[in-house]
């Protein structure tokens, strides 16, 4: 009962408000997650005051709004999300927005085509959310974020289209470094392991097979039986090394090495991966392709180089 009343106060309080622009005049823009923050940075720059909801470390699965965050909603000229389920904790809050029809609340993962989604589970229409960790369909938001833009603001649509093809172009390079960088992984090496399941994408796109603790979403605990399936096989398949990540607790992964150890198979954590939230912003992960880029670099350090198993 005492949520539903906070739901009511919350949603009144976004729903009544007024979008104002900043002080400086700039146009006001909410980005839940890293990936979009920096989409937006790239095409609109100096025009919006950004405010990325999500920083370094946060769980997107399990996260729920900010008395602030709510107040930036209220303000807001524009909200862009994930969608396809990421932002669980905040669904309603955007249901009711775009209900609202006050301010445009846009899921920018969801202009990707059905076709090149994958299935949260097999044979539902619920599909996976982590399309940003596949360039070729992080495409897709990147269009969404500029039209999104363009629709508030009208008069920057030359900005917005140039600044996205480049941003674009910017994609396509990336995604070349880094097919060149997984080249260098032995097809027997290419299993990633890693403690929730944020990888598919990445998979597919870099021809990895990708095996984690826990399902799509953080918010399900693992259990001793997806402990005791992932560990046999990390041993079954001699894996050199399994990986942590920062917004999610390393205890299910040190569960497996100390299994596979007990089991008589060294496995290393070969690093920490940004799966669902960039790095610190003045370090190298705290731009999309700077941690596109770390992912990789870790991945390929911890498996490519021969005799570590
Ligand atoms: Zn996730």
């Amino acid at each position: 009962m005492r949520l539903r009343l906070g739901f009511i106060v919350i949603m009144l309080v976004i729903l009544s408000g007024c979008a104002a622009p900043a002080a400086d005049g700039r146009i006001r823009v909410v980005a839940t997650t890293g990936p979009i923050g920096d989409i937006v940075q790239a095409l609109a720059g100096e025009r919006v005051a950004l405010r990325t909801m999500l920083g370094p470390g946060i769980d997107p699965h399990t996260y729920v709004a900010t008395e602030s965050d709510l107040f930036a909603l209220q303000e807001a000229r524009l909200i862009l999300y994930n969608g396809l389920h990421l932002e669980a904790g905040l669904s309603r809050v955007f249901t009711a927005i775009n209900r609202s029809g006050r301010i445009p609340a846009i899921a920018v993962a969801e202009a990707v085509p059905e076709a090149l989604l994958l299935r949260w589970e097999e044979g539902d229409k619920v599909y996976d959310p982590h399309v940003w960790h596949d360039p070729q369909r992080w495409r897709y938001a990147v269009e969404a974020v500029r039209d999104a833009l363009i629709a508030v603001d009208p008069a920057g649509s030359a900005i917005y289209r140039q600044r996205s093809e480049q941003y674009l172009a910017e994609l396509q390079a990336l995604d070349a470094e880094l097919r060149a960088l997984a080249g260098q992984i032995p097809p027997e090496r290419r299993i990633l392991v890693t403690a929730h399941d944020a990888f598919q994408y990445f998979g597919q796109a870099y021809g990895l097979r990708v095996e984690a603790v826990q399902g799509i979403s953080t918010a399900s605990e693992a259990s001793a039986a997806d402990i005791r399936a992932l560990t046999e096989l990390v041993v079954a398949n001699r894996i050199p090394a399994i990986f942590v990540e920062t917004s999610v607790s390393p205890r299910t992964i040190e569960a497996v090495q100390s299994a596979a150890r007990a089991a008589g198979h060294e496995v290393r954590v070969g690093g920490e991966l940004y799966s669902d939230s960039l790095g610190d912003p003045d370090g190298p992960a705290g731009t999309y392709a700077g941690m596109m880029r770390h992912n990789m670099q870790t991945i390929v350090a911890a498996l490519a180089p021969a005799g570590s198993d």
